[in-house]
């Protein structure tokens, strides 16, 4: 039998989610993120779900390909672009559209034979400062594309630094107002928001929004729970009780010892650990369900259990199911309570955790 850990993946979740992003994007397009393997939720069957998107974006060329081997026939974006001259040759060959956001990369998309037209969206660094041409360099780019042979549809982009946080309302607007000096000299489509700024600013909907997180159920926003957003979780990732010890008062348990009894207690060990994607980080008191009960997480975790308190389920034992994080419990309590985002528990989620798609809700 293999270990009991599984991660499933909700399919209806998954277009339900879908279907709020629909909802907020009022006639924009939809181009849905599906980067690094669908932030670990797999690749195709995320897409079998989506299929009513308008798009996808991913950054790895190697998924793109795969999903047009697939049958997968909607644009596709690599939205950090290709990498050499082979890339484009692939994104040619694929027709697949891409992020063109360096001089790099235009001088060698002009060193090119393409045979087809290529798809572009030019990105334009409008204070986030990670990828983009500056407002300068943004004109002389795209007065080189737009009368370049083999360049097709041009599309103009940015990507918010802060739309998560209500507090950082100033720094939005100031994005906003920079891609409008573009935006007003060039007339093109343009694609600024994220699963967050969809969400808090409606004024930056423009022509295709670029959801990611959101798809996967998970809060994109500071001051608001998933619930609160009407967001299902998709991913929901579950284990077992493979063992039980009993602790006298100032036993310890795991590695370093660093968690020791304070009275009598019942320890569950789960069969999960940071090799599964289990933040090592996370200390003692994270939440966890167990039998559906709340508790919390005890002690280290290490590379293939963790410890729970089962002092107050006194019903659980060996075979009782544990819920990492997903229905009833929400991946950002874990997330934030190992001091991270659901984002990147999300993608740790280790390639030797099998996951497995359901199609009803109540399984
Ligand atoms: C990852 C990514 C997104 C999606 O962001 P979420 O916060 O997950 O909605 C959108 N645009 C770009 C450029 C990205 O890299």
């Amino acid at each position: 039998m293999p270990r009991p850990i599984r991660a499933l993946i909700d399919f209806l979740a998954l277009q339900h989610n879908l279907s709020i992003v629909r909802k907020h994007a009022r006639n924009a397009q939809i181009m849905a993120v599906i980067k690094a393997n669908a932030y670990g939720h797999g690749l195709l069957s995320t897409v079998s779900a989506l299929k009513s998107a308008d798009a996808f974006a991913v950054l790895e060329l190697e998924a793109a390909v795969r999903l047009r081997e697939a049958g997968v026939d909607h644009p596709i974006l690599l939205l950090e672009g290709y990498f050499s001259t082979e890339d484009l040759v692939v994104a040619d060959q694929y027709r697949l559209s891409t992020v063109i956001h360096h001089k790099e990369q235009l001088v060698m998309l002009l060193a090119s034979k393409l045979k087809n037209k290529l798809n572009v969206f030019v990105k334009i660094n409008t204070g986030m400062n990670r990828l983009g041409f500056t407002l300068g360099d943004a004109v002389a780019a795209l007065n080189t594309l737009r009368s370049h042979p083999t360049i097709g549809n041009i599309t103009l982009m940015t990507h918010f630094a802060c739309a998560d946080d209500p507090l950082q309302k100033i720094e939005i607007i100031e994005q906003i107002e920079c891609f409008s000096v573009i935006q007003k000299k060039f007339h093109l489509p343009c694609s600024m928001a994220n699963s967050a700024a969809i969400l808090r600013y409606p004024e930056t909907l423009a022509d295709w929004v670029r959801p990611g997180i959101m798809l996967y159920g998970a809060s994109p926003l500071l001051d608001k729970t998933a619930a609160e957003l009407d967001l299902r979780p998709v991913m929901t990732v579950t284990s077992k009780i493979i063992a039980i010890q009993h602790l006298a008062l100032k036993d310890k348990v795991g590695y370093g010892g660093h968690f020791q009894a304070d009275r009598p207690m019942r320890i569950g060990i789960v069969a999960c650990g940071y090799a599964d994607g289990y933040p090592r980080h996370a200390p003692t008191g994270t939440p966890i369900l167990v039998d559906g009960q709340r508790t919390r997480i005890v002690g280290r975790v290490s590379m293939d259990m963790l410890t729970v308190d089962l002092t107050s389920i006194e019903h659980a034992n060996v075979g009782s199911i544990v819920i990492l994080w997903g229905k009833g419990l929400p991946i950002e309590e874990v997330a934030e309570s190992a001091g991270t985002i659901s984002y990147e528990l999300f993608c740790a989620l280790s390639s030797r955790v099998e996951t497995q798609t359901i199609m009803n809700e109540n399984q």
